[in-house]
């Protein structure tokens, strides 16, 4: 029975520590607090229950309650992955166990970090695309105003 609880212990701790950590990874790329409170992409604060790791994300089925928005299936694979390695680790002998444990959440807050560096560059280069499209189009309806006077 108790070996029951410790497993439900380390898979929860898990799930909760690489929440936290995706959360130090972000924030920490965007250097900004780890205080506060959550946050939507549109800006709204998050309630409690939808900061519960994995359970929100099944129960919003991956979109934000308020815009809509996608909720990056990252955080969910994350936090399963940390919480099945905590899992794993509680059922192996206690020097591995602890050895995996301390690699897998140390690589956490890494990964995290260089997730929102790959997204912010995305995003910076989507645009500028979307930037110089809309100059290309300016210029055009330039060209046509000159041709047409
Ligand atoms: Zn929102």
């Amino acid at each position: 029975m108790l070996e029951v609880v410790i497993q439900i212990y380390a898979f929860l701790l898990g799930a909760s520590l690489a929440s936290f950590l995706v959360v130090v990874g972000e924030r920490g790329y965007k250097k900004l607090s780890i205080n506060g409170r959550s946050k939507c992409i549109c800006g709204r604060q998050l309630t409690w229950w939808e900061n519960i790791p994995i359970i929100s994300y099944l129960i919003l089925k991956g979109v934000a309650r308020c815009c809509k928005s996608k909720i990056p299936k990252y955080y969910l694979i994350t936090e399963i992955s940390l919480a099945s390695t905590w899992l794993l680790a509680a059922n192996l002998p206690q020097k591995a166990g602890l050895v995996i444990i301390v690699v897998a959440t140390l690589l956490t807050p890494l990964n995290a970090y260089r997730v929102a560096k790959a997204r912010s560059r995305f995003e910076e280069k989507i645009y500028q695309q979307v930037g110089s499209v809309v100059n290309d189009n300016d210029l055009s309806s330039e060209q046509i105003s000159e041709n047409s006077e």
